[in-house]
């Protein structure tokens, strides 16, 4: 497939995705039985009827095959919005892959494996079988030991409040580094607008502003040029751009306008929260140094950095573009001295396994997937995300436990991930050390966000399914069928495939393996203190965990593997 990246996935994401290019560190009824209704008045006719054919299934496959037996309809709505509000409360601080809630988390899912009759497949130090698989994380820790320092003629202003700067991203220290105003930093040339042309970045700090520009309130640039532009994944396109990409400054400053103010407190910020990372290979964690620091910055700090220049930009965003234009600073220098400290920890995946009920099929495993981690606090608040991805957590753990129930000819794996949102960190370890051979695995169901319907949802509550449409087809296939069959939930597999980087089926798809992503879309309290449980659709967290039974059970029992036989492997490029 043409791999697709997109910027807007997270906030956190566009951090990490950046560091894979190089650049700054800037950077988801027909069964709907009502129990109120009243009592259908039948025929002699239909009476018999229906005595007739449940004396068939009696005779067939005995009482086990009456409708409320059926495994599937064990996924309900209460254990459901059980596992969601436990999940995300506030005694489990967040889920963050370094807290004593995540553990607790993986302790609860693990318990409910085990009381599934689902199986582990690891084994612990002390040689017994355990859910849990250790992963080798470490914990960066950074500190400003220079302060933000502007240098002029007239001596040195320390900027020592630093409420109105978020550190975007680590770089090296920098020291009496001239400055430029960029403006917005857009390069596009080919509509007419080129920020950058004729400026030399290198050896000096860029300073920028959000957004793209506007002339008597209209975008200058294309409708969907200037959309791209907008909000922290705007800041991800500019810094990958060509101008910015081959002219690149010692540091990027970008300045704020009042309609962050929303936002500021969720806004990235490696000062004060410890960033998580995967350790590949289990062996001491070293810093990794970015090429260059990213601060966003508003309000007084601001308006210091410009102060005395030619003129100051601030208003352009609500003014217009009189006077614009981009320029050196005049007899200022900017100094931030960064400070990173390393320090190991281990966090877990919760694994468990139902086996397969024929030996011929051992070989073929289906995965089904969620992340169970979340976020530190931020501004002081708890970001439980029941949505992201509580939801999703609890659908694994209710499909596990109707599998178990009647096991389908392949085996299943279940898997609760730490740290999708330190970089995926959970599942690439999973698929470093995995309990089967990777080429054993033949398809990966990932459910990260399936409780919320963004605003281009609407009324219908459709629920998004990326990778499936572009890459392999048969599983869409496969879904839309099934879907047809069983649920019936509108399903929308084109309008986020740009997110196929989004989550930790993402991996899957890098070694080759067939995935379905399922995302509620970005709605407003995507990684925000207020995605909680009282807000998420359980009907929807039902219906969707019950539809990704059915396609386990279709891709468990079906005669032919999902997983094409000689797979086409992208380049081993993964995002993070
Ligand atoms: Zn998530």
């Amino acid at each position: 497939m043409a791999k697709k990246r997109t910027f807007a996935f997270s906030l956190l994401s566009i951090a990490a995705i950046l560091i894979a290019h190089g650049g700054y560190r800037v950077f988801g009824m027909l069964f709907a039985f009502d129990k109120t209704a009243p009592p259908v008045k039948l025929t002699k006719v239909e009476q018999g009827a229906i005595a007739e054919s449940v004396a068939s299934l009696l005779a067939v496959q005995g009482p086990a095959a009456l409708p409320k037996d059926r495994p599937v309809d064990t996924i309900t709505r209460e254990e459901l919005r059980d596992h969601v509000y436990f999940l995300a409360s506030d005694s489990l601080g967040g889920r963050r892959p370094d807290d004593a809630g995540y553990n607790i988390a993986a302790e609860y899912a693990a318990s409910q494996f085990r009381s599934a009759g689902v199986r582990p497949v690891f084994t612990g130090a002390d040689g017994t079988p355990t859910y849990f698989q250790k992963v080798p994380m470490m914990r960066v820790t950074t500190a400003i030991d220079h302060p933000f320092t502007l240098s002029t003629a007239a001596g040195d202003k320390v900027i020592e409040a630093l409420d109105d700067l978020r550190l975007f991203s680590r770089g090296p220290s920098i020291s009496k580094v001239p400055m430029v105003f960029i403006g917005y930093g857009i390069s596009e040339p080919d509509h007419g607008w080129d920020d950058v042309k004729g400026l030399d970045l290198k050896g000096k700090v860029a300073v920028m502003l959000i957004g793209a520009p506007l002339r008597d309130g209209k975008p200058v640039l294309p409708a969907a040029v200037h959309k791209s532009y907008q909000g922290i994944p705007g800041i991800g396109r500019r810094v990958q751009s060509p101008g910015l990409r081959q002219n690149r400054p010692d540091a990027l400053v970008v300045v704020l306008d009042k309609e962050y103010a929303d936002v500021w407190d969720i806004l990235p910020n490696v000062l004060g929260q410890p960033q998580l990372q995967y350790r590949p290979g289990g062996g001491p964690g070293r810093v990794t140094v970015p090429p260059a620091a990213a601060a966003l910055v508003r309000g007084a700090q601001a308006e210091a950095i410009f102060a005395g220049q030619e003129y100051n930009p601030l208003d352009i965003p609500s003014r217009g573009l009189a006077g614009y234009k981009t320029f050196e600073f005049k007899d200022v220098r900017l100094s931030l001295g960064i400070r990173a400290a390393v320090e190991d920890f281990e966090s877990m995946n919760v694994v468990g396994l139902v086996p397969g009920t024929d030996p011929a099929l051992a070989g073929q495993v289906v995965t089904v997937g969620a992340h169970l981690d979340h976020l530190n606090p931020a501004g002081g608040k708890i970001r439980n995300g029941a949505d992201d991805n509580a939801s999703g957590s609890a659908g694994v753990i209710e499909i596990a436990e109707a599998v178990a129930m009647r096991p389908f000819r392949r085996p299943v794996l279940f898997c609760l991930w730490t740290a999708e949102e330190s970089g995926t960190a959970g599942s690439r370890h999973f698929l470093s050390a995995p309990p089967v051979p990777v080429d054993d695995i033949i398809v990966n169901l990932c459910l990260d966000m399936i409780g919320r319907s963004d605003p281009d949802a609407g009324k219908t509550r459709k629920h998004y399914v990326i990778g499936a449409a572009q890459i392999t087809p048969e599983l869409k296939a496969v879904i839309v069928a099934v879907n047809a069959k069983t649920i019936g939930w509108p399903l929308d597999f084109e309008s986020m495939e740009s997110s196929m980087n989004g989550s930790d089926h993402y991996n899957f798809h890098l070694k080759g393996i067939p995935t379905a992503f399922l995302f509620s879309g970005r709605h407003e309290d995507l990684h925000a203190p207020t995605d909680d449980a009282e807000k998420v659709d359980f009907e929807k967290v039902q219906r969707l965990s019950q539809l990704i039974y059915e396609v386990t059970a279709e891709l468990g029992n079906r005669d032919k593997s999902i997983r094409p036989a000689a797979v086409q492997k992208e380049p081993a490029t993964a995002r993070f």
